[in-house]
């Protein structure tokens, strides 16, 4: 029997745990706010130190969903679950446990695979609730979603910068050959850009190198060479204080979740000149691809890929607002994803 406390947190909706001794499942699920509609966000799976450090992650990327979800405008709230452990330790169990776990939450919130949860899994978890989305022969991988996604940013924030959003001659430092940034550093490279990757998997990045004609540099170096956009697309946190005054771009556009240690290195950047497209703005596009499913006769990817577009839209938007309201971009994204939330709260929009 899965044990299921309440953990109150001011500011969100619910927050659990479960621990289920039998099956050694040890989880969070947060639900952040749903205003616009159930919250809907992956299932990480990661060995995190302590309780306490699981907990922080999932709050802080719980509210990201909800962000990200009304910059989109998905009539989705933010939630999203945190499962502490090994990777090794995955079993049919485990992940039946874990569906009991999202079943609890009775449709208020929504899983789907994330960092070291698959499609697979979520088919043992279907056995168990319904609200789970990425199912096998559905939306399927949102990773190549996610990447066009960051490919239409990228273009926005070329035209903004340069005046024009062609890729071409322009070089983008790729942070991380996986499944986001090799099909992002591939449509940049067939459409003329130029690579610069790194990643901590010498073999990822020297493969993507080959593929793309770039050339590869240390992980400690992506942050530093001279490019016209550095692209994260490995962890969060990558711009903080250690590294914000080696950055040698003109801008910021990848994938990663929390680019940004903290809020006010978007003021920091701000002030170096570096325009940054905020992270779960241009890292939509997985999220438009699996609420698809949600549609009135089911996923089609045409519909999908059609209101990906938003994001280049949304991009001009926020970057109109910063310069409007003198602020820094990701700030903007928020003010521009509180507007939107705000007004369907208030009875002005509706979801
Ligand atoms: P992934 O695990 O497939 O790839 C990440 C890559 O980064 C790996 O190859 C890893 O070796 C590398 N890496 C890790 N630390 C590094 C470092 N310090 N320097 C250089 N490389 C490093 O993950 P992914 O699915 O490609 O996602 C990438 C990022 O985008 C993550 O932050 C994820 O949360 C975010 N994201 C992904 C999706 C999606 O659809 N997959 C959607 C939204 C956001």
């Amino acid at each position: 029997m899965v044990d299921i406390t309440d953990i109150p947190v001011e500011g969100y909706e619910r927050v659990r745990r479960a621990v289920d001794p039998k099956s050694g499942l040890h989880a969070i699920i947060s639900v952040h706010n749903t205003v616009l509609g159930p919250a809907l966000g992956g299932m990480r799976l990661w060995p995190y130190a302590s309780e306490q450090e699981a907990l922080t992650d999932v709050l802080r990327l719980s509210s990201g969903m909800t962000y990200k979800a009304a910059c989109a405008g998905l009539n989705l709230g933010g939630g999203k679950s945190v499962i502490i452990g090994d990777p090794s330790m995955k079993s049919e169990a485990f992940f039946e446990a874990m569906g009991d776990f999202v079943e609890s939450f009775d449709g208020q919130y929504i899983t789907a695979e994330d960092v070291n949860t698959k499609v697979e899994d979520m088919d043992i978890i279907n056995r168990r609730t319904k609200h789970v989305t990425g199912l096998a022969g559905k939306s399927g991988n949102p990773s190549p979603k996610t990447a066009w996604g960051v490919f239409l940013g990228l273009k926005a924030t070329l035209e903004d910068v340069y005046g024009s959003d062609s890729v071409a001659g322009k070089t983008i430092a790729i942070e991380g050959a996986g499944s986001v940034g090799k099909v992002y550093a591939e449509l940049i490279a067939k459409e003329g850009g130029k690579i610069i990757v790194a990643d901590i998997k010498q073999e990822a990045a020297e493969d993507l190198a080959k593929v793309t004609g770039g050339q590869v540099v240390h992980p400690d170096a992506i942050r530093s060479v001279e490019c016209d956009v550095y692209a994260p697309c490995a962890l969060g946190g990558s711009i903080n204080d250690e590294t914000l005054p080696l950055l040698n771009c003109r801008a910021i556009c990848g994938a990663a979740n929390n680019q940004l240690m903290d809020v006010r290195h978007g003021e920091l950047l701000r002030d170096r000149g570096i325009r940054y497209a905020p992270d779960y703005v241009v890292n939509a596009a997985g999220l438009i691809n699996v609420y698809d499913e949600m549609q009135p006769g089911g996923y089609k990817e045409d519909r999908a890929m059609a209101n990906m577009e938003l994001i280049r839209e949304n991009m001009r938007k926020i970057f109109a607002i910063a310069d409007e309201e003198g602020i820094p971009t990701a700030t903007a994204a928020d003010r521009f994803a509180e507007r939107r939330i705000e007004a369907v709260r208030s009875g002005v929009e509706q979801a």
